[in-house]
């Protein structure tokens, strides 16, 4: 029999006993529970959205509201089932979440969640003030769910159709993480530019987490209106919309199960506290905000990925196998050897009155290792960032494969065969070598985010992790693929974004400065590796600094200078130039 991981094991015996919870436990701690699993399904959008995108939002408890709302006044003025409730409450909540999400979530830095300070508030307005909600009052006498004809009305009920409706969104949650797709929003955390250079449509993903965020909400306050019975504006303020946020963070926000670990904590933590409290201390009222305030900045101080991956670093590693041997993925034409592959023409990129890159035109054709060299500030990595479509030019233009990619966004260029590294190596240090390896083969898989969730999506993801396999293999990190990221040495760390470039099938690759940082026998198993791949008939660009790395190992060399190139040739002559001697090598060479 195949032996169960700790992280296949833990939500069976979690279901297991959630399920026998209400033989055991009676009345008041049931509806206590009841109340965790309602934030924990809010909490869980914010695990999304917080913890693995990377998006604040202390807007939660307002779409909460939404979701209440629209199922409550369905189902109480209109008399509709509880069941199309919910379609509505999701619909709400994914509709105004995309509303929302399309005109915030372009805002850099601090706006984005100052701006859900802002619609939060509008929001919680709106509720208090709209006859038809009841205004302040809110509504009441709101319908059970009904199974059948047998109405939902008990707590064991009540309790039930919380947390069912809760494991199957963690089960969704968890099924998503575990995709391409969920890959993909993983890396979002930590900057665009690296998952753009994918291929992967940044801003897209971030909508759509955002959208799933809302949704989650949404069930949130469907489950609130159903078991609750009544729905009134107070629940749904901001303050709320930060305690989801502290249920998230307490927990462990990359984690699904951080949502029901933090919302257990602080519900039950709020309860009893609202006990003790006044018995201590004569006016009380407030006094537990307090309290969670400082909880909130020991938890910052002591554990800022929260509860979860604290106990889970106690635990025994997983038992992992490597992955299985799937049937290869489909590959590229790769275009015949001496083809013209790249054609820089008269290329211009001006910042104020400084060119960075002035005039500067070269060719690159398959097969070939080209080196483009210069002394720092020459324009070099200005001029990559133009072929990569990481920048666009004020002037010229760029064809690659036979189309014009003059100025086209970089995951378009990503599309078409060109892979690149980074001069700052941009990895994602808690993903495995594995997972970052497959983040580079984004572009050919195909599987959404709907085939994900049901899990259909599993033959496409054992190509994906054997494709990713072989280049760990290939580039020599092949023993380790569970290590995460941020534990390899530099050097390795660089030899892994040639695996994530390798894994997209290109016909170019481009690297920007991959020996800075290495020692010299780490400098030496690079350059053999980029031999051996262009024996294999890969053709790379090569934007560097030092010279003796370039020499022995480019087939040609352009030498830029103060943004104009200097000279172009082979290695010998480049090197013999008496004006590249001059600007670059001070005639050591
Ligand atoms: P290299 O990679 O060859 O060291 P760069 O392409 O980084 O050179 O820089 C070329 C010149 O352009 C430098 O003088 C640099 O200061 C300037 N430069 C680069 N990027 C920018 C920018 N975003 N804004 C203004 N000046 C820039
Ligand atoms: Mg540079």
């Amino acid at each position: 029999m195949r032996r169960l991981t700790v992280g296949q094991c833990a939500p069976l015996v979690f279901a297991g006993v959630m399920a026998l919870m209400p033989l055991v436990l009676r009345g008041y701690p049931i509806t206590l529970l009841s109340y965790v699993g309602m934030a924990a399904t809010a909490a869980l959008g914010l695990v999304l959205l917080t913890g693995v995108g990377g998006l604040t939002s202390f807007g939660q408890a307002a779409f909460v509201g939404v979701g209440a709302y629209a199922t409550a006044w369905l189902t109480t003025a209109e008399g509709l089932s509880p069941w199309l409730g919910l379609l509505a409450a999701l619909a709400a909540t994914g509709a105004l979440a995309w509303l929302l999400g399309m005109a915030t979530l372009r805002l850099g830095g601090h706006l984005l969640p100052l701006s859900t300070i802002a619609w939060g508030l509008a929001l919680f307005f709106l509720f208090g003030n709209l006859d038809a909600l009841g205004r302040h009052n809110g509504l009441s006498d709101i319908p059970p769910a009904y199974l059948g004809s047998f109405p939902l009305r008990s707590a064991n009920a009540g309790f039930y159709l919380i947390w069912v409706s809760l494991g199957l969104a963690m089960l969704a949650c968890a099924n998503l993480l575990d995709s391409r797709q969920g890959r993909a929003i993983r890396s979002l955390r930590g900057g665009s530019a690296m998952a753009e250079s994918l291929g992967i449509p940044t801003f897209r993903l971030r909508l759509a987490v955002f959208v799933l965020a809302g949704m989650l909400a949404g069930l949130s306050g469907w489950q609130v209106a159903h078991v609750q019975r009544y729905v009134s504006p107070t629940a749904f303020d901001v303050g709320p919309g930060i305690e989801y946020l502290f249920m998230a963070m307490l927990g462990g926000a990359g984690h699904i199960f951080g949502a029901v670990v933090g919302a257990g904590l602080v519900t039950i933590a709020r309860d009893e506290l609202q006990d003790i409290l006044p018995k201590l201390v004569a006016n009380s009222g407030q006094l537990e905000a307090v309290v969670f305030g400082a909880l909130f900045i020991v938890v910052l101080q002591r554990a800022r990925g929260g509860l979860v991956p604290v106990v889970l670093r106690r635990l025994p590693s997983r038992v992992l196998s490597p992955p299985p041997d799937a049937p290869p993925l489909p590959r590229r034409t790769q275009p015949a050897a001496g083809t013209m592959l790249l054609a820089a023409q008269g290329l211009v990129k001006r910042f104020g009155g400084l060119a960075a890159v002035n005039d500067v035109s070269f060719d690159l054709r398959a097969g070939e290792i080209l080196g483009l060299i210069g002394p720092n500030g020459a324009g070099k990595s200005t001029t990559f960032n133009l072929l990569t479509g990481a920048a666009a030019p004020t002037a010229g233009r760029i064809r690659f494969m036979g189309a014009d990619i003059t100025a086209e966004p970089a995951r378009r260029i990503a599309g078409r065969g060109l892979a690149r590294t980074f001069q700052h190596v941009r990895l994602r240090p808690t993903m495995s070598l594995l997972e970052n390896t497959m983040l580079g083969a984004h572009l050919r898989g195909r599987a959404g985010m709907l085939r994900a969730v049901l899990r259909m999506d599993r033959a496409e993801e054992r190509q994906l992790r054997a494709e990713a396999m072989r280049q760990l293999r290939r580039v020599g990190l092949g023993d380790m693929p569970h290590e995460l990221a941020g534990n390899l040495p530099l050097g390795r760390q660089r030899v892994l974004e040639v695996a994530r470039a390798l894994a997209a099938d290109p016909v170019l690759i481009v690297l920007d400065e991959p020996a800075a940082g290495l020692r010299r026998p780490e400098k030496l198993a690079l350059a053999e590796l980029l031999r051996a791949l262009r024996a294999e008939g890969l053709t790379i660009l090569l934007v560097e600094h030092d010279m003796e790395f370039v020499m022995g190992l480019v087939d040609r060399i352009v030498v830029m200078d103060f943004g104009v190139k200097l000279a172009e040739g082979a290695p010998a002559d480049v090197r013999a130039d008496a004006r590249v001697q001059e600007a670059y090598l001070g005639g050591v060479a």
